[in-house]
């Protein structure tokens, strides 16, 4: 059987917190629970969540602050981050986004979509099992390790938050084919059409930026999508 999951929830509201708590209880899940963004930081490093649900109005520390601090700890820069927010228009959806977050939740929600958004998360960043052909995806330029998440250009490591991961993933394995927005979004979001182009172009830039020299390899094409050439 498989070794249950724990997911480190962060949340204020001790009512919300019970019921996502007792609701992913329920569905094979450890849960654990704190009140502040502070308290989650520190358990993180000896919890090593599988997940974290980070609620954004918290208080002193906020869920957007928390986010950017967990990226930037090696330990815990790859542990996926859902974020949760009363706040739900997009221009709030593009900052949870930037922050290094990987799916963005808004409140009120119904306990079926969080634990749904919950398990497509996990589905995207598990790493790939089984056959060893699939650990190693090379190309001319990326050296992608599937199963520990590291990400090597021209040998070198390279830092990616796992969305960025999973879209390089897919750019080198449809190399040389235009993938347009829609699929982009069904691929790495599972929810066609539900990101808006906005939010997609934000993180192709941010992925080519960390590309350095060679982020011109992620063509723009006209107003279709983009294409991956590592020759170029
Ligand atoms: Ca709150």
């Amino acid at each position: 059987m498989d070794e249950k999951k724990t997911i480190l929830i962060i949340e204020d509201e001790l009512n919300i917190r019970d019921l996502i708590e007792t609701f992913l209880s329920k569905n094979g899940f450890v849960t654990v629970g704190v009140e502040s963004a502070e308290l989650g930081l520190k358990k993180i490093p000896t919890l090593k969540p599988s997940l974290i649900l980070l609620d954004i109005q918290l208080p002193n520390m906020d869920g957007l602050e928390a986010c950017r601090r967990i990226r930037l700890d090696p330990r815990a820069k790859n542990i996926p981050i859902i974020l949760v927010s009363v706040q739900s228009s997009d221009i709030h959806k593009i900052i949870g986004l930037e922050s290094g977050a990987d799916d963005f939740v808004s409140k009120p929600f119904n306990p079926a979509e969080l634990l749904a958004r919950v398990n497509a998360v996990l589905r995207r960043t598990k790493p790939a099992s089984g056959k060893k052909s699939e650990i190693l995806l090379e190309d001319p330029l990326f050296s992608l390790d599937m199963e520990n998440h590291v990400a090597l250009l021209k040998g070198k490591p390279i830092e990616l938050t796992p969305k960025e991961f999973t879209l390089l993933t897919l750019f080198i394995k449809e190399t040389g084919n235009v993938l347009s927005r829609d699929v982009i979004s069904t691929q790495i979001w599972e929810r066609e059409n539900l990101e808006s182009s906005r939010t997609i172009d934000v993180h192709i830039g941010r992925l080519r930026k960390k590309l350095g020299k060679f982020g011109p390899a992620i063509e723009t094409v006209g107003k279709v999508g983009y294409r991956y050439t590592p020759s170029l």
